[in-house]
């Protein structure tokens, strides 16, 4: 919705908004707050309130740390849960140098820079229709810390009777609603305490805004209930892990340019463009859409991950899909990104792919219908599917050989991403894990 300043002051006021909550993404996606009483409104309107960036992970150095927010007026939203001292508000800002230009480490500028390319090309809109799923472990009553106990044996589309999950998911989903969210389908997933909550697509940058503030919702119900709900990619061996499908399409003037229905498929030229070039990309931003030590654990055959770049009309099991709605819900579904991701980052680069393959009239390869893993490597090689990269470390590698994945970020990101990430594998791989002392203690 798209708010003026005084809108904002008379909801407020109206409302008993006490406290603003400030928001902006880090490097890593975790979502920082900035909690200012309502006192500052008008200095937040007028673009006159400082922080200090020199915390933040990814951001600046302690010499230049004094930074602006920017209120982004379009995401002004209560939360639900407010009490008798008023209700909080939320406003996504952008980060601004003491100087007053953008500043190029706050993934949401990058992203709305990565925007402004594609309108360049013509385009009015990239569509992001997110399906995060999640996990809801019990907190310790003892120390309220989190577990990894289950708190159902539920499973998918399960009527088993309602248990503490299924209620949790319900006042998550009400929560949500309040908040303006239009939540289209929720339901728990595969594996025992999992769930899946769908919300209506939005433009790129809102999608985004959307997932920050629905990681945040969820959290935040959950713990009432008593329990952690966590994005974690794979918390549990051998039990799915949770992902993230990103659903997207590219409208211009005309509505969805994805859409032909004189296509055999119904597939526009500029779909297949799109394809080929997120296909060409996939194994270098998959750093990205799957950026942490975890994230490799869930793209492992057998548990509905996708491990090989190939796509398909049909199969549901390949990295991308085309569900089977047309006209304006033409869209392609990439199936490999993770919640662990940064969103803006990850759709940024995303868009960046698929606009090379515009820009470079990139055909994809031919659909693969069969299931690719019970193909051997041969077959595999023979019909031209690669794999994505197995471990954090050779997605990094991927990454750094690939500029136009590269230029999605920005120098300053791409930098500041590729060191704390490759400290982060530096930091695994001194590990020695219980498997491999199961493995090896005994047998040498
Ligand atoms: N949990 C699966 C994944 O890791 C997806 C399952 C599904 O949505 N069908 O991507
Ligand atoms: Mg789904
Ligand atoms: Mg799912
Ligand atoms: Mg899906």
């Amino acid at each position: 919705p798209s708010y003026t300043k005084d809108d904002i002051r008379k909801i407020a006021k109206d409302e008993n908004v006490k406290f603003l909550r400030l928001m902006f993404t880090d490097l890593y996606g975790v979502i920082k707050n900035v909690e200012v009483p309502i006192s500052q409104l008008d200095k937040l309107l007028d673009n006159k309130l400082m922080f200090d960036g020199s915390s933040i992970d990814g951001f600046v150095r302690i010499e230049e740390s004094d930074m602006w927010l920017y209120p982004d007026l379009s995401t002004w939203m209560i939360f639900p849960w407010g009490n008798e001292h008023g209700k909080v508000a939320r406003i996504i800002c952008e980060v601004y140098n003491a100087d007053r230009t953008p500043f190029v480490g706050d993934p949401r500028n990058n992203l709305i820079r990565v925007l402004s390319e594609m309108r360049k090309l013509g385009f009015t809109e990239f569509n992001i229709g997110p399906e995060p799923e999640f996990f809801l472990f019990k907190l310790d009553p003892q120390t309220g810390k989190p577990t990894t106990d289950l708190n159902d044996k539920g499973s998918y589309f399960d009527l088993a009777p309602v248990d503490l999950g299924e209620n949790c998911r319900r006042d998550i989903v009400l929560e949500l609603e309040n908040m303006g969210f239009d939540v289209e389908a929720s339901h728990h997933e595969v594996a025992p305490g999992q769930h899946e909550i769908d919300f209506k697509y939005a433009d790129a940058l809102h999608a985004c805004d959307n997932i920050q503030t629905f990681k945040l919702v969820v959290k935040t119900v959950a713990r009432k209930h008593g329990l952690h709900a966590t994005f974690m990619p794979k918390p549990l061996d051998r039990i799915n892990g949770s992902g993230m499908h990103i659903n997207m399409s590219l409208f211009d003037k005309n509505g969805n340019a994805f859409f032909d229905e004189n296509d055999n498929m119904e597939l526009s030229e500029k779909a297949r463009y799109f394809l080929g070039g997120l296909l060409k990309h996939a194994r270098s931003f998959t750093a990205i859409t799957n950026p942490t030590v975890n994230s490799y654990k869930r793209l492992v055959p057998g548990y509905e991950a996708p491990v090989y770049v190939a796509w398909s009309g049909r199969n549901r099991s390949p990295l991308v899909r085309v569900p089977i709605a047309r006209g304006l819900s033409t869209r392609l579904e990439l199936r490999s990104v993770d919640p662990s991701a940064n969103p803006y980052l990850a759709i940024a680069s995303i868009l960046e792919a698929g606009l090379d393959g515009l820009r470079n009239k990139i055909e994809p390869p031919k659909p693969v219908d069969r299931n690719i893993y019970v193909m051997d490597k041969e077959e595999r090689e023979s019909n031209g599917i690669t794999d994505l990269p197995s471990t954090l470390h050779n997605a990094l590698k991927a990454l750094e050989k690939d500029d136009v994945i590269a230029k999605s970020m920005g120098p300053h990101l791409y930098q500041s991403f590729l060191e704390g990430k490759r400290l982060e594998w530096e930091a695994y791989r001194q590990e020695v894990s219980q498997w491999e002392r199961d493995q090896y203690l005994e047998l040498y």
